[in-house]
């Protein structure tokens, strides 16, 4: 194919391939065992997996109402007031999405305009800042510091201005692994009362989460909810993250401007695998233990590495943990990420791709959702360097 003949001025300069996609590939290259992006190599349960053909089979393939399937709907309000005690009405308050990354990328587009700021901790989730730039809006980035990556809520007060559109949280957070808390919760609440702040709460892990702590999702927190878009994800949920099913919670006139945006981006979600899950979520035993679950897989990969060279400090949450390689190298993280995968064959993910400037923490994600089997030889890996 021959070029484009002009001079493209591109909406994203300084954006490449997500770091997810580029570390699978080197993974796929090098033959190595993929701890980089964030997905099992376990089996979604077969229930579901029958369930979902089992809707095929009987004729539910068509498009889906442009706001999901209702029974999924419903069965999303049920979960929702079930775990949190928070009301969404399934009509108007509830919008299923292909995977959060759309409803992220609808709920942004939705509200954030030209020069509008939007407040976003770092390390952040990738697609964050590309979405408020690709709709004019500032990112405005808060650092969270390490080991423990809380927010300074007081640097917050410091950066939010009457240009203030959105604030962005993450918990459980995707890489740290830490979790916000209830007086998280009242420090956000305090900040964004009385001004126009909406709050975007990506809440994809919030099953999960580790030692017993619950997770304090905003829509628990009524000053924060009337404000809040809350995105959540099946894939991480059911293990199912090819289906690239989630949905996004919201109060109804801000609905009605996500379902705007988001009618035009994809109009539905696939018709199906909403069925199913609609079916699945009836069970509570299908999602109660996936903290537990994933609470043994950490645990099982942490006593593994602990005669290694690396260090760390036990992800809260999430199904990524850190690991800190400063004993071994003062190679920058993509370097060391590279050689990691080049030479040791075991890919993981540097945690620098979750800043949009140059840092270095010298720290490597790596995903547990792996067998134990994956995650020994991961460990034995590891444990050489
Ligand atoms: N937010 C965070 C923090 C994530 O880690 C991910 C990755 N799954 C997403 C959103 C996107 O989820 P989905 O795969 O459902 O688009
Ligand atoms: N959320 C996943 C991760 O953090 C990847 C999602 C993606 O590949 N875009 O690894």
């Amino acid at each position: 194919m021959k070029p484009y003949p002009d001079a493209i001025s591109s909406k994203l300069p300084n954006t490449g391939t997500s770091i997810f996609a580029v570390m699978s590939q080197l993974a796929r290259e090098h033959d190595a065992i993929n701890l980089s992006q964030g997905f099992p190599d376990f089996e979604v349960s077969p229930k579901l997996i029958d369930l979902v053909v089992k809707h095929m089979r009987e004729g539910r393939n068509q498009y889906a109402p442009m706001a999901g399937v209702p029974a999924l709907r419903e069965a999303i309000a049920e979960k929702t007031y079930r775990l949190y005690g928070a009301e969404y009405n399934p009509d108007t308050e509830i919008t299923v999405t292909p995977g959060a990354t759309q409803a992220i990328f609808a709920a942004i587009t939705a509200f954030v305009r030209e020069e509008d700021e939007v407040i976003i901790f770092e390390p952040a989730y990738d697609s964050y800042v590309p979405a408020v730039k690709i709709n004019g809006g500032m990112p405005i980035t808060c650092k969270l510091m390490a080991p423990s990556f809380a927010v300074d809520w007081e640097e917050v007060r410091r950066y939010v201005t009457s240009r203030t559109k959105m604030i962005i949280i993450n918990t459980p957070h995707n890489p740290t692994g830490s979790v916000l808390g209830a007086s998280d919760m009242a420090e956000l609440e305090k900040i964004v009362k009385n001004t126009g702040i909406l709050v975007l709460s990506d809440e994809v892990y919030e099953h999960i989460i580790f030692g017993g702590k619950t997770h304090e999702s905003v829509c628990r927190y009524p000053g924060l909810a009337e404000r809040s878009l809350i995105t959540c994800s099946f894939g991480k949920t059911f293990h199912a993250t090819g289906w690239k099913t989630g949905y996004c919670l919201a109060p109804a006139n801000l609905m009605k401007e996500f379902r705007k945006t988001h009618q035009f981006m994809v109009f539905c979600s696939n018709t199906p695998v909403q069925h199913a899950l609609a079916d699945f979520l009836q069970d509570p035993d299908n999602y109660d233990g996936i903290s537990r679950f994933y609470e043994q897989k950490r645990d099982f990969f942490l006593e593994a590495v602990k005669s290694s060279r690396f260090s760390f400090t036990p992800a809260a949450g999430t199904y990524f943990q850190l690991l800190d390689y400063s004993k071994i190298s003062d190679q920058p993280e993509a370097e060391f990420a590279r050689y990691l995968v080049t030479e040791h064959k075991l890919a993981a993910v540097p945690t620098s791709s979750f800043y949009h400037k140059p840092h270095n923490n010298q720290t490597l994600r790596f995903c547990f959702a792996k067998s134990d089997t994956t995650l020994e030889k991961a460990a034995e890996i590891l444990c050489n360097i």
